[in-house]
Order: C-alpha cells, then sequence, then structure tokens
C-alpha cells in the first residue's frame, strides 16, 4: 500500500493502532486502488486521547504565547519543506491534481499556522475605567476542542481548525473524514516536530459515530466541524443537549452574478474557477452564475471553449487540469445530477457524463459540465451536488437577480463581476452571505474570515474573528473603594 502510516491514530505526540476498530480502506480515487487500511477508534483510543489532550492542554496553556507562536510558525516551515510530499499524498487521499495540491493544500495550511503563530503574542484582554474601581478582561482557553474534517480539503481543514484553537490555549482532538484519513496525521508529526508538548493535538479516526461518541464526551468543551448541512444539524442538536460551543463550517449553492459591463475573459475565468477547481468538490462554489442575458451567448461559447480545452487525467501529471471525483458515491451522485439537469429541460452546452481516461479506466472522472438555460426552480440550481456542474442563468434587473440569488437556504459566499464600483457594493451589501468576491471567485486568504450565512453555518474561521470562537472571556471587577449594603 502506497501512502500506509505507522498507526491509525496519532495520541499524546505518537502514533497508536486501535485494538478493536474496525478496519476500513482509503482509495485512489484514479484508479480505485487501496492506498492505506485504517482502523476506527475504539474505546482504549478515544480514552486515550481526551487523557493526553488533558494533559497536554494544562502545559500548553501555561506556555507562553510567544513561545506558542513560535512552535505553530516552526510547524508552517516544516509543511513548506514538506510541501511535495504532503501534496502527493493528499493527491493519493483526494483525487485531485497535483497541479492544484502543490499550491492549495498543505501550502495554505502553513499560512494558516503561520498567522495565527504571528497572533499568538497579541492576543490581549481590554481594561474598563468604571470611575475609580475598575475591571479587566482576559481571554482564556475553553479547554479540549474536537474538530471534524470534511474529504475536499484534508489537511488545510486540520490547518484551519487547529492554529485558532491553539493558539489560545486549547489541545485539539481532530478526526478526519473517514474518505480521506491521511494527512491529518502528518500535520501531527510536523507540530509535534516543532516543539508542540504531546496530547496538544491528536487525531483520531473514524466514521460519523466516532465524531458523534466525541460530540457528547463530557470532556469536550467545543466542536468545529466542517461538512454537510445535514451532519452540521446532528452535530448542532447533539452539541446543544450538551451545551457544546460549536462552530459549523457547512454547504452552500452560491450565486455569481456577471453583469453586462463585466471583463467577460475574467468572468469566465472566474466562473471556470468557481465551479471546476478541484473537480467541482469546494462548498464555497459558484454553481448558479447569473449572466446578463445581452452577454450571455458570447459568456457561454467562450466558457465552452474553455472547459473543453481543459487537461482531465492522471492526478500525479502536473499538466493535468481536472482529477477524478473523491469516491464512487460522489462519482454516482454527481452523474445522477447530470440526468436530472437533462430532465429538467436545462441546456447541456458542454461534458455531461462520465469521462473516459486512458490508462485510468476504474478512475472516478466526470466531464467538467455546463448547462445553460437553467430556471431557479430546476434541481441543479437548488441542491448542492459538489461536483464539476456549472449552471448559467440569465437575468436583466439588478434587484431582481439579488432577489433571486438569495432565494436560498444557503448563505455561504457569493461573487460579483462587474465594472461599476457603485453597483458593486450597493450589490453586496444586499447579498446573504458570509464571503462577497467583487471581480474574481473562491479566493479564500486565511486573514480574511470565512463562514455561512442561514443553514450554511454558525460562526467564522480564519481572520481574527476565529479567534473569538476559541476562547471565552473572562470579565474581573476590581473594587477600589468600600462595599455596600442595603442592610
Ligand atoms: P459529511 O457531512 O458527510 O461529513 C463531514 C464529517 O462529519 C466527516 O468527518 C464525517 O465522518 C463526520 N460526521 C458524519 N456524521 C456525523 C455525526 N452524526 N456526528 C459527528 N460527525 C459526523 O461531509 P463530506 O461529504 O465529508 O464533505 C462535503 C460537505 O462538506 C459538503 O456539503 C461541503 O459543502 C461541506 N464543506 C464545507 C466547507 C466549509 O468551510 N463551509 C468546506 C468543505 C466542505
Amino acid at each position: 500500500m502506497r501512502a500506509q502510516p505507522q498507526a491509525s491514530h496519532y495520541i499524546g505526540g505518537s502514533y497508536l493502532e486501535s485494538q478493536a476498530g474496525t478496519p476500513f480502506d482509503s482509495l485512489y480515487p484514479a484508479t480505485g486502488e487501496v492506498i492505506a487500511r485504517i482502523k476506527t477508534a475504539d474505546d482504549g483510543v478515544i480514552e486515550a486521547a481526551i487523557r493526553t489532550a488533558k494533559d497536554g492542554q494544562k502545559i500548553w496553556a501555561a506556555t507562553p504565547p510567544v513561545e506558542r507562536g513560535r512552535i505553530l510558525r516552526k510547524a508552517a516551515e516544516i509543511l513548506r519543506q514538506k510541501n511535495r510530499e504532503l501534496s502527493v499524498l493528499e493527491t493519493l487521499d483526494t483525487g485531485k491534481p497535483l497541479q492544484e495540491t502543490l499550491v492549495a493544500d498543505a501550502a495554505s495550511g502553513a499560512d494558516c499556522l503561520e498567522y495565527y503563530g504571528g497572533l499568538a503574542a497579541t492576543l490581549t484582554g481590554e481594561h474598563i475605567d468604571l470611575g475609580g474601581s475598575f475591571a479587566y478582561t482576559k481571554r482564556e482557553p475553553l479547554g479540549i476542542c474536537f474538530g471534524i474534517g470534511a474529504w475536499n480539503y484534508p489537511i488545510q481543514i486540520a490547518c484551519w481548525k487547529a492554529a485558532p484553537a491553539l493558539v489560545c490555549g486549547n489541545a485539539m482532538i481532530f478526526k478526519p473524514s473517514e474518505v480521506t484519513p491521511l494527512s491529518a496525521l502528518k500535520l501531527a508529526e510536523a507540530l509535534s516536530e516543532a516543539g508542540l508538548p504531546d496530547g496538544v493535538f491528536n487525531v483520531i479516526q473514524g466514521f460519523g459515530d466516532v465524531g458523534a461518541r466525541m460530540v457528547a464526551h463530557p470532556d469536550i468543551a467545543k466542536i468545529s466541524l466542517t461538512g454537510s448541512v445535514p451532519t452540521g444539524a446532528k452535530v448542532a442538536a447533539l452539541a446543544g443537549e450538551h451545551l457544546k460551543k460549536t462552530t459549523l463550517e457547512l454547504g452552500g449553492k452560491s450565486p455569481l452574478i456577471i453583469f453586462k459591463d463585466a471583463d467577460v475573459e475574467n468572468a469566465v475565468s472566474a466562473a471556470i474557477n468557481a465551479n471546476f477547481y478541484s473537480t467541482g468538490q469546494i462548498c464555497s462554489n459558484g454553481t448558479r452564475v447569473f449572466v446578463h442575458a445581452d452577454i450571455k451567448e458570447q459568456f457561454v461559447a467562450r466558457l465552452a471553449e474553455r472547459t473543453q480545452g481543459a487537461v482531465l487525467g492522471d492526478p500525479l501529471d502536473e499538466a493535468t487540469n481536472i482529477g477524478p471525483l473523491v469516491s464512487r458515491q460522489q462519482l454516482e451522485k454527481v452523474l445522477h445530477y447530470m440526468q436530472v439537469g437533462r430532465e429538467d429541460g436545462a441546456r447541456l452546452v458542454c461534458g455531461g457524463g462520465a469521462a473516459a481516461v486512458a490508462s485510468f479506466p476504474d478512475g472516478y472522472f466526470v466531464q467538467p459540465t455546463v448547462f445553460a438555460d437553467v430556471k431557479d426552480d430546476m434541481r441543479i440550481a437548488r441542491e448542492e451536488i459538489f461536483g464539476p456542474i456549472l449552471s448559467v442563468l440569465d437575468f436583466t434587473d439588478e434587484d431582481d437577480v439579488i432577489a433571486r440569488a438569495n432565494d436560498t437556504e444557503f448563505g455561504l459566499a457569493a461573487g460579483i463581476f462587474t465594472r461599476d464600483i457603485q453597483r458593486a457594493h450597493r450589490v453586496v451589501d444586499q447579498l446573504q452571505a458570509g464571503t462577497c468576491w467583487i471581480n474574481t471567485y473562491n479566493l479564500t486568504p486565511v486573514e480574511m474570515p470565512f463562514g455561512g450565512y442561514k443553514k450554511s453555518g454558525i460562526g467564522r474561521e480564519n481572520g481574527h474573528t476565529a479567534i473569538a470562537y476559541y476562547s471565552q472571556v473572562k470579565s474581573v471587577y476590581v473594587e477600589m473603594g468600600g462595599v455596600e449594603a442595603a442592610f
């Protein structure tokens, strides 16, 4: 097996195998080949993770912030030094082309560790003047945080949760998606090598049942999930029962609005990035592309031409633009929606089916697909597909397109293309989305908070904002005079 780790879990600074866990396989989506066999966490693993996280967190919280920051920045350096090795691993686990993983996965994880490492020594409370007496606030850690990952950006998601959690003095136990269990273990190794005390970052493996057990575990103070809306609802309900703090990064069906004064070539580039990067498996994708009727045919023609020029194939070949979908299940789902688009009367512009790739007969490849003349009530325009299916919808009126863009239960992201600066801000102000892009799409630098409106999530990751979700404020009133009492 090409990517078998030393053991399934990483607990207390070293690898640990389950005695009784259920085995499952990690597959290379381009070939269906088993690349690693992992076992789910059993009781022993879970209790070992909790024990070591408790001990580690005490040591970590007492570590001076400047030292915490240095360790996170050192871990960032290690990820960068190992970028190629980590990118190949991520490509094997997800099927995403190396062309992408080399720049977008461990690299963005490293940015995140570096960013929060830099913030470490700047996190302070406030002094509040009460007229003689005063109060002060301090930010304290929550304790042990539990991170749950999705499969589309495995190491990035692990870093987006670990870095802000750790900088605030928490410990983290992270469960990657069962579909992509491997790279979080490498993050754990890098953090240990950087000097993180044992037990402060641990990785356990498993399916939803392991996730749910951890959510309900009395020693877990906070949960941060990246996943689908239905999983988010389950996690929120269980966390609510135990009154636990939660951050939820969920799905989307985001709009990308192209006004008629837009630079069409740039808008086509953005639509491509918003739909076909990572084979369309990105939560913030702009899958509803509203194009002004006056430029629609020009836009669609150019989009089709460029989409048909994409290089689909061997993910490990750096010339490849588009790899397979992550799993057979995802392949079947995406092929189903290609059929649904046709049945509901959308006009198929290009793609529309499975892709035959020489030398990869068992890979989960599909053609990047564009539908035009899509109507708001079609299923491909309402439901999250999580694959390379782009829907073009027409519009003519600004107010109307804003209302249609917002007519969804999701609210993760939105984008607009226009050269009119006033229109850009007027429209963005009305869009119900946690992240908006003007004249670009899908850029998520760590400096910028990221998260959803409506059913797309609760809380924010990244930026200074995330600190509030991994810490709690203690207010301390200091009396400088006497104490009055009524009797
Ligand atoms: P998923 O919801 O199936 O699984 C996500 C994680 O939750 C997995 O680790 C899974 O094991 C775990 N899980 C499942 N049931 C659970 C339960 N009852 N309790 C606790 N944990 C449980 O999602 P997925 O298929 O891995 O990822 C795709 C989804 O993730 C899409 O909807 C996508 O939009 C979303 N996503 C969101 C973001 C974001 O930042 N908003 C980023 C990436 C992906």
